[in-house]
C-alpha cells in the first residue's frame, strides 16, 4: 500500500493531558473556544477533558460543561478520560461519547495516579465495561496503557507485563486498547516492536499511539507507529502535557508539527494547518502565561508547500 493512501487520525488530547498539567486554569469560556477552533481546524477528536474529583485536579472542574458544549459541533467525537467507574459514569451522563481509561503498566505509577494496583484496575474496567453494556451501550471504551515504555518511578517496565496487561484489558470488553509513553522514555525500536507484539496479542483492538516529546523523539516515535501500521495518535496542541502523578514527564507530542509531518508526507490527517495555527493563537490567548512549543509554528510553513501537497495528491 502506497502511503497516501493511509489517513490518519489526530486526537487532540491538549485539552486535558494539557491543562491538567499546568497550575494556570484556564477559564471555561477560554477551553470552549479552544476546542471550537480545534474543531474548525478539522480535528475529528478530542479528549476535552478527565473526570476526577476537583480537589485532586481543580483543571477540570468544569469537565462536565466542556464535554456538553463539545456535544454540540456535529461529527466531533468527544473523549473523556476516567480513573474508575464513578468517573465513567459521570463522562456518560455529562454525554461523551468515548471514555479512556489510563491503566498503568508500571507497578509504582499505578499506586500514584489512580491509587489501585494494575489487577485492581482491571477488576475497575470489568465494572465499567458492565456499566457501559447495561446502560450506554453505544459508547466506546479505550484503555491507555500508560508508562508503557518505561516508568519515572520504578524504571523498566518489562514487555511482557504491557502486553499481559493489554490482553486482560481486551479480555474485559474494552473496544480498543493503545499504548501510552506517559514519560517521554520510548525510541522508535522499542515503539515498533511493542506496537507489533500489541497487534499480534490484541488484534484488531490494537489502538492509538499516545507518545510524549520529553527527549525529543516524539515525531520519530509517531513514525515509527504508523510504519507498524497505527492510524490513531494523541497530540497536543504547543505540546502541553505530562502526567502530574509521573514527576518529570512533561510535553506531549505537538500536535501542529505531527499533523505537518504526515501531511508533508502526503498522509491525510483532515486538518488545515493554517486554522490549526490560528487555533494556537485561541489556545495562547487563554493561557498568554504558558510557554507553548512547537517547531512548525514557530518556523511557518515551507515556501511553496500548499502547492507541493496538491502534487502529492
Ligand atoms: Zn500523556
Amino acid at each position: 500500500m502506497h502511503v497516501a493512501s493511509t489517513a490518519v487520525l489526530i486526537s487532540e488530547v491538549g485539552p486535558r493531558d494539557g491543562l491538567q498539567s499546568i497550575k494556570t486554569i484556564m477559564p471555561t469560556l477560554n477551553k470552549k473556544l479552544w476546542v471550537d477552533a480545534l474543531f474548525n481546524a478539522g480535528i475529528r477528536e478530542i479528549e476535552v477533558a478527565s473526570f476526577v474529583p476537583a480537589r485532586m485536579l481543580p483543571q477540570m472542574a468544569d469537565a462536565a460543561e466542556i464535554v456538553q458544549h463539545a456535544k454540540t459541533l456535529n461529527g466531533l467525537t468527544v473523549l473523556a478520560l476516567v480513573p474508575n467507574l464513578k468517573g465513567a459514569e459521570h463522562a456518560i451522563l455529562a454525554g461523551a461519547d468515548k471514555i479512556t481509561i489510563p491503566v498503568s503498566a508500571s507497578a509504582a505509577h499505578s499506586l500514584a495516579n489512580v491509587r489501585k494496583t494494575r489487577e485492581e484496575m482491571i477488576k475497575e474496567l470489568k465494572r465499567i465495561v458492565e456499566f457501559r453494556n447495561a446502560h450506554a451501550p453505544s459508547i466506546k471504551i479505550e484503555v491507555g496503557i500508560a508508562t508503557a515504555f518505561g516508568c519515572t518511578l520504578q524504571g523498566l517496565v518489562a514487555e511482557d507485563e504491557v502486553i499481559g496487561l493489554a490482553e486482560q484489558a481486551a479480555l474485559a470488553g474494552v473496544d480498543d486498547v493503545g499504548l501510552s509513553d506517559t514519560t517521554g522514555y520510548a525510541n522508535p525500536s522499542q515503539i515498533k516492536r511493542l506496537f507489533r507484539r500489541l497487534r499480534g496479542a490484541i488484534g484488531d483492538k490494537a489502538g492509538a499511539a499516545h507518545l510524549h516529546n520529553t527527549r525529543g523523539l516524539g515525531l520519530a516515535n509517531c513514525l515509527a507507529a504508523y510504519e507498524e501500521g497505527v492510524t490513531s495518535f494523541d497530540s497536543s496542541m504547543g505540546g502541553l502535557g505530562g502526567c502530574p502523578y509521573a514527576p518529570g514527564a512533561s510535553g506531549n507530542v505537538v500536535t501542529e508539527d505531527l499533523v505537518f509531518m504526515f501531511e508533508a508526507m502526503g498522509v491525510r490527517t483532515g486538518v488545515d494547518l493554517d486554522k490549526l495555527f490560528r487555533a494556537r493563537e485561541v489556545l495562547q490567548a487563554g493561557l498568554p502565561h504558558e510557554a507553548i512549543y512547537g517547531m512548525v509554528p514557530e518556523a511557518g510553513l515551507p515556501k511553496g508547500f500548499d502547492a507541493y501537497k496538491e502534487n502529492l495528491r
